[in-house]
């Protein structure tokens, strides 16, 4: 089963995806993520993704088409993935149908979760993660259980994105809508589109994307 979550910044698929991850031995593709990975290690394309990921804008096709090329390659992919931050542009988006089919692999289907922007703001500016695992959590609405101990390691290092401020989320957001949101109509013109009320709790989200991917209504 492959499937895409699209929505703007902050709106959760980095959440869910690494929940259904867990539950249904999918593999997660965050493209933020290994953009990230590409900067600390200091590598070509983190060199020439650095500045315009710290700005907020969009790094170039052709870098992320070839990350995920690459890595849907990989054996561990074989079973399915969730991406998660890709496609973010047309090209990208034509340019995986082309890799999906060149492997003869289907889209199941593509969850876009709604959320309104103020939320965004709130959601982007309270995030946090694990530096140690990944783990996500939120200020307000995830803390870890035991103070400065990460629920799912018992790590002790947590880390703040640098482009997660108000400022830069305002420019991700333009970019979101200029460049990502009319994927949207792809693929809803594809009959692949499902659209989620990301508002709902984590919980709640989560169990309407299993229910429609197990085949019942939501
Ligand atoms: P994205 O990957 O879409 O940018 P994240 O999954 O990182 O978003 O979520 C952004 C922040 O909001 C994180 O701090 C996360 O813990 C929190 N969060 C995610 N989903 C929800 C939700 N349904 N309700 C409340 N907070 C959420
Ligand atoms: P968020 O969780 O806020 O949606 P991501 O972690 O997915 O953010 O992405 C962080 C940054 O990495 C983006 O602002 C952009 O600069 C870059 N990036 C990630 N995925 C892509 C992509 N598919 N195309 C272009 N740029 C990307
Ligand atoms: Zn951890």
């Amino acid at each position: 089963m492959n499937i895409i979550l699209l929505g703007p910044p902050g709106a959760g698929k980095g959440t869910q995806a690494r929940l259904l991850e867990q539950e249904r031995g999918l593999v997660q593709l965050s493209t933020g993520d290994m953009l990230r990975a590409a900067v600390k290690a200091g590598s070509e394309i983190g060199l020439k993704a650095k500045a315009v990921m710290e700005s907020g804008g969009l790094v170039s096709d052709d870098i992320v088409i070839g990350i995920i090329s690459d890595r849907i390659e990989e054996p561990d992919c074989q079973n399915g993935f969730i991406l998660d931050g890709f496609p973010r542009t047309l090209p990208q988006a034509s340019a995986l149908e082309q890799l999906l089919n060149a492997k003869g692999k289907n889209l199941d289907a593509v969850f876009e979760l709604k959320v309104d922007d103020e939320k965004l703001v709130e959601r982007i500016t309270g995030r946090f993660t694990c530096a140690d695992c990944g783990e996500g959590y939120h200020d307000k609405y995830r803390m870890p259980s035991v103070e400065g101990k990460c629920d799912n390691c018992g790590g002790a290092n947590f880390a703040r994105r640098a482009d997660d401020n108000e400022e830069t989320l305002r420019t991700r957001l333009f970019a979101y809508y200029k460049e990502t949101a009319p994927l949207i109509g792809y693929y809803f013109a594809k009959k692949n589109l499902v659209t989620i009320d990301g508002m709902a709790d984590v919980n709640d989200v989560t169990s309407t994307i299993k229910s429609i991917l197990d085949g019942n209504a939501a």
